[in-house]
């Protein structure tokens, strides 16, 4: 009888809500987490392929797990998420000790399909791409002493970008019936989270019709009502889903943080076109300067990718440039990999890997002055910190500003999960630091 579980999370925010919609699964049904795989009556990994490397890990930490299951016949061993859904029936013969393989869109099914495997020591394979039912939510207790979380609101991605696998492993776009999140939002809430963000591979295309119409931007505005919410975010959107209208959100919901993620991912619009991004660099700084009309205090963060297949060197340095223009407060920067699959997989003028290398080097060296001066220029300056926690390091106090930057400070007040004023006395590369004020 299966009683302990261990579930390691590789790969983006959505995983680590599947993995938390799977944990409170498995304590609904009695199981306990422990922290060490090697101590588990069943393991999980939730697996992530957006680049060569996610998918690397993913299989050596499964080779790892096999070998060890060999010492532990009896032990549940199951891969989860997307390496899961592009690869299905392959991996049970690749590796003779997996017992489950199981796409992002049979989660909930999970009960069901681990009494199988527990009653008859089957081996499953889960990998349908339809909507799924909607997942019963169990939060018991699960979220209590968190301070933020994720939910999502939608799943799947239409848009089919040259390089990118998503669409390939979790579907077209479904979007999550508007009662249900609002559900769980307040199930959140009621266990303390006061920081929420939204979930989606493209989440501002969120659309529903179930009692009227409901678009992401009305959504946002139901959501920013509840109370007890303090600050709400979402993630990860994409520009060309960026109307006027949710803009202007920004202006108009008290709690909603001004702090937007918004994957560029080249500065060439011969590159976009390739990508099949479906904008211009005009289009895109002209987003970003209406976004700062509306939130002068907004943080625009972002994704970008060097070494897409015919990327010239003059293609390169507008991306450099856009980058320059924007001044973004962080960038999640990569280089170009195949995935199998999609369409620029089978484009020419592969750039070798040097040249890769060289360029996401100068990008990143660009980006850390300007993230460095970004936040020397919040020295001297008040912030609000929503106190997550004790800092791993100094023991100092840390939690985030309402645009996403990490602060550490000095309190007497050592509680969590409250609102504090902190005075930057230093802004650093990747984080803040200071003193919160007496009357914090
Ligand atoms: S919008 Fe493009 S990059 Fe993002 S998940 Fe969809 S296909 Fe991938």
């Amino acid at each position: 009888m299966t009683k302990t579980f261990y579930i390691k999370t590789m790969g983006c925010q959505m995983n680590e809500y599947d993995s938390d919609f799977l944990a409170q699964s498995m304590i609904h049904h009695g199981l306990f987490p422990v922290d060490e795989p090697e101590d588990a009556d069943l393991v999980l990994i939730n697996t992530c392929i957006v680049r060569a490397k996610p998918e690397q890990k993913a299989l050596s930490f499964l080779g790892r797990m096999s070998a060890f299951k060999k010492r532990k016949p009896g032990l549940i061993l199951g891969l989860v998420g997307c390496l899961a859904q592009k690869d299905g029936a392959s991996l049970l013969k690749r590796f003779p000790q997996l017992d489950l393989v199981m796409g992002p869109r049979e989660l909930s099914s999970i009960q069901e399909v681990l009494g199988r495997i527990d009653s008859d020591r089957q081996r499953v394979v889960a990998t349908r791409l339809e909507p799924g039912p909607p997942r019963p939510i169990h939060t018991l207790g699960y979220f209590e002493g968190r301070i933020k979380a994720h939910l999502s609101i939608m799943e799947g991605c239409n848009n089919f970008c040259s390089y990118c696998i998503v669409p390939h492993v979790r579907g077209r776009e479904v979007s999550r019936s508007p009662d249900e999140i609002l559900d769980e939002a307040r199930a959140l809430i009621s266990e303390g989270v006061r920081d929420i963000t939204l979930l989606g591979q493209n989440v501002n295309s969120y659309f529903r019709e179930e009692g009227g119409r409901w678009t992401f931007s009305s959504l946002l505005r139901e959501i920013g009502k509840l109370e007890g919410l303090w600050r709400l975010r979402f993630t990860t959107s994409h520009p060309k889903d960026l109307s006027d209208e949710l803009i202007r959100r920004f202006g108009d919901i008290s709690n909603l943080c001004p702090h937007l993620h918004l994957p560029f991912q080249a500065g060439s619009n011969r590159i976009l076109k390739g990508m099949k991004r479906g904008y211009t660099r005009e289009r895109y700084l002209e987003l970003t300067a209406k976004l700062k009309e509306v939130r002068p205090d907004i943080s625009i963060t972002s994704d970008v990718m060097v070494g897409f297949p015919g990327e010239s060197r003059a293609d390169f340095e507008l991306t450099l440039d856009l980058i320059r223009q924007v001044e973004f407060d962080s960038l999640f920067s990569f280089k170009y990999s195949d995935r199998k699959g999609t369409l620029a997989e089978k484009m020419p003028e592969k750039i070798d890997e040097p040249e890769k290398t060289a360029r996401l080097n100068t990008l990143q060296h660009l980006q850390r002055q300007i993230t460095f001066k970004k936040n020397r220029e919040l020295e001297g300056k008040q912030v609000e910190v929503l106190v997550e926690g004790q800092s791993k390091k100094n023991k100092m106090l840390t939690g985030r500003t309402p645009s996403n930057k990490i602060v550490n400070f000095t309190s007497n007040n050592g509680k969590f999960g409250i609102l504090v004023k902190v005075l930057i006395k230093d802004g650093l590369l990747n984080s803040l630091r200071g003193d919160a004020l007496k009357n914090g």
